[in-house]
Order: C-alpha cells, then sequence, then structure tokens
C-alpha cells in the first residue's frame, strides 16, 4: 500500500527547501541586482508583468534558463500567479546548480495588491531572442515588434508572390495573418512556389502555407480560407486587416481588391509578373494624393494582352524578387519608417538585371477613385474582367 498523496505535506516540504521572499522584498532584491523571472505562460503575462521581469514561461524554463542567465550565482527571483508553480520551478533551477534561487510568496497577484510597477506587454525570452536582430534597429526596437505583433496582414494567393512574402512576414513576426487561396500544390508551382513542398502536392495551398509558417515562427497565428476571392466576400475577406497583400494571378481579384481596399480605407501592396519581368507599387487610400490600381489600368487588358504563368511561363525566382518588395513594403507600412511605394510603380527586369521607377499620379479621369468614378457594386467589376477575358 502506498501512502495517500497529502498536498498539504508536499507543498510544506517543498517550502521547506525553496527560500521564499515577499513581493516587497523581491522588488528590492531587483533594484538591487537580482533577476527576476515571470514564470507564466505567455497569455498570463500579456496583461502585465512585474516592471523588468524576464518571461520565461515555466514550460521552457529549464531549456532556456541557461541562455537567460547562464550565472549560477547570480540572486534569482521566479514569480509566478500565486506562488505555487514558481516554488516547483524554483526546486528544478536548484536542481540544475542555481544556488540563489527564491521563489516570490503570493506570486503576481500579491504583486498587483501591493501596488508594485507593473508593464504591459513585455517580450517574452522566446520573442526577444527570436527579433533581437531587429529590434536592434532603433526603426523597429520593442515597440516597433509590439506593432508587428498586433498587426493583421491579409494575403490573397499563396502563389509565387504569396510564397516568400508570407514566409517573411511570418519571420518578421507580423502577429495575424490570413491567407486566401482555393488551389491545390501542384509539382508545377515547386519552382517558384517555395513555401509549398514535394510531399504537398495536391494539399490545400492554404494549408499547406500555414504548416510552413507555423514551422518557421510558431508565435504567429495563420488564419486559413480556402475560397476563391469573389464579389460577394472580397469585404468580408479583407475587412478587419490592417494591410492588403494582392499575390493574386488574375485580374479580376485585383479589380475587386482595388475596389474593396478603395472602399474600406486599406492599404493594397500590389505586384504583377510576367515572364522575365514584374511590377511593384502601393496603393493607400488613406492619402488623399495616392492613385489608386485603376489610375494604372483603367479597365482589365485583353486575355491575349496579358497572359497569366501557365499560359506564358515565368522565371521560377522572378516572383521571389517582386513578393519581397511587398513583404518589404507591408512590414514598412505598418511600422510607419521610410518611404512606401505610393505614386511610384517599380518595375525590374531580371534579363538586364534593371530596376526602373514610374512617377504614378492620381487620375482625375480614373473609373476608380476620380471625381467622376460610380461603383455599381462587385459584380460589375467581375462582369468587367470576365468580358475583357
Ligand atoms: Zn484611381
Amino acid at each position: 500500500m502506498t501512502e495517500d498523496f497529502n498536498r498539504d505535506r508536499w507543498l510544506a516540504d517543498l517550502r521547506s527547501r525553496v527560500p521564499e521572499v515577499t513581493v516587497t522584498e523581491a522588488l528590492a532584491r531587483q533594484l538591487g541586482g537580482a533577476l527576476l523571472v515571470d514564470v507564466r505562460e505567455d497569455g498570463e503575462r500579456a496583461s502585465g508583468t512585474p516592471a523588468g521581469a524576464l518571461g520565461l514561461s515555466r514550460g521552457y524554463l529549464e531549456l532556456r534558463i541557461e541562455h537567460a542567465e547562464p550565472d549560477r550565482h547570480r540572486d534569482v527571483l521566479l514569480l509566478c500567479g500565486s506562488g505555487q508553480r514558481s516554488l516547483l520551478a524554483a526546486e528544478t533551477l536548484q536542481r540544475m546548480g542555481y544556488r540563489r534561487v527564491s521563489s516570490v510568496a503570493g506570486g503576481m497577484g500579491a504583486w498587483k495588491a501591493a501596488g508594485l510597477p507593473v508593464t504591459a506587454g513585455l517580450l517574452d525570452a522566446d520573442a526577444a531572442e527570436r527579433y533581437a536582430r531587429q529590434m536592434l534597429l532603433p526603426q523597429v526596437g520593442a515597440d516597433g515588434q509590439a506593432k508587428l505583433d498586433a498587426a493583421r496582414v491579409v494575403v490573397i494567393g499563396a502563389g509565387g508572390l504569396g510564397a516568400p512574402l508570407l514566409l517573411y512576414l511570418a519571420a518578421a513576426g507580423v502577429g495575424h495573418i490570413t491567407v486566401v487561396d482555393d488551389d491545390r500544390v501542384e509539382r508545377s508551382n515547386l519552382h517558384r512556389q517555395v513555401i509549398h513542398a514535394d510531399p504537398r502536392v495536391g494539399m490545400s495551398k492554404a494549408e499547406s502555407a500555414r504548416l510552413s509558417l507555423g514551422a518557421l515562427n510558431p508565435r504567429v497565428r495563420v488564419t486559413t480560407v480556402v475560397e476563391r476571392l469573389r464579389a460577394d466576400n472580397v469585404e468580408a475577406l479583407v475587412r478587419d486587416h490592417d494591410v492588403v497583400v494582392d499575390g493574386a494571378d488574375n485580374f479580376a481579384t485585383r479589380y475587386l481588391l482595388a475596389a474593396a481596399t478603395r472602399r474600406l480605407g486599406m492599404p493594397m501592396v500590389y505586384a504583377a509578373i510576367e515572364r522575365f519581368s514584374g511590377q511593384a507599387s502601393v496603393f493607400d487610400p488613406r492619402r488623399d494624393d495616392s492613385p489608386c490600381y485603376r489610375c494604372l489600368f483603367p479597365e482589365p487588358p485583353s486575355a491575349a494582352d496579358a497572359p497569366n504563368c501557365s499560359e506564358a511561363g515565368v522565371l521560377g525566382v522572378l516572383p521571389g524578387l517582386l513578393g519581397l518588395v511587398q513583404a518589404t513594403e507591408a512590414i514598412k507600412l505598418i511600422l510607419g519608417v521610410g518611404q512606401p511605394l505610393v505614386g511610384r510603380l517599380l518595375s525590374y527586369d531580371a534579363l538586364d538585371m534593371r530596376f526602373r521607377e514610374l512617377t504614378l499620379r492620381r487620375d482625375p479621369e480614373c473609373p476608380g477613385c476620380g471625381a467622376g468614378a460610380t461603383f455599381d457594386g462587385y459584380r460589375d467589376l467581375e462582369r468587367m474582367c470576365a468580358s475583357a477575358g
């Protein structure tokens, strides 16, 4: 017969081995150079953590503490919600050879009740390490990283343009990414759509993209929409995002996106590719001087004048470059840094390896944003593109 587990006795036993400090004593020791570690989960810390504390979830403590604090003689204080998880965590650190570990009695509850300093949304250890090189930039820093984390970007198309730009948006820490694509991965996609992989031929592109993004940066929340963007869903799909990135390969989608972003007042990051050349620009209706997509292309060209990749062919690296121009612009828009490609059309010729920039002015006669522009609904735009084809 084993003895019944006695929780009180077990805790008392733990307390006899792990020193405890009050919250006020913890603060004094922190100010004196002790390392205060908040071992609660990311979600718990999001609503506030002791000022200056290192966020390191209990589940990752053993794996990451040595990177965060290699000095086993340093005074280390562990804090959790109520003071129990920190006791267990402290015992673990003792076993790892940390000599001066204490648990903060009462945890965050006591810390707040005593009115001690709290900061909101401090980056946890994973984020601090993951984004370290980017946050070194004064134009980014912790504030910029927080903006990226809070940002919501919708990418239409997980194809040639979407593949590189999705990967880099996720890597940069864009917090919410929506991937809209109704296609499936084909082997003929893989020479350019590097977010997918050979074993995933036949899988939904949105789902395949989600798998790659999750493997690259598990912090990013990815929403997949396995639908074709159409007149009756375009506004619902792009609404509630901060930036719309057009990675589509057809004119109907672009005209729908152009109209929806104009009406909803959202920036649209545009790129298009063909064979060995491509172009990119940003249309931002929040700026009065910004042209729209239809200032550039008032009416869709005929299908013969504008063949798509499956008809005309495309050099695999080409969408990679243009997609990264789009990712760069999206990140700049979120951070509010630099000069966006608004009013400028960047064109790229891979064979000559030449970039050119054309000034793009707002057209007063533009059917999309001019004074006489009328909007007869998204279905009209769909019909217009269908008849052009
Ligand atoms: Zn316009």
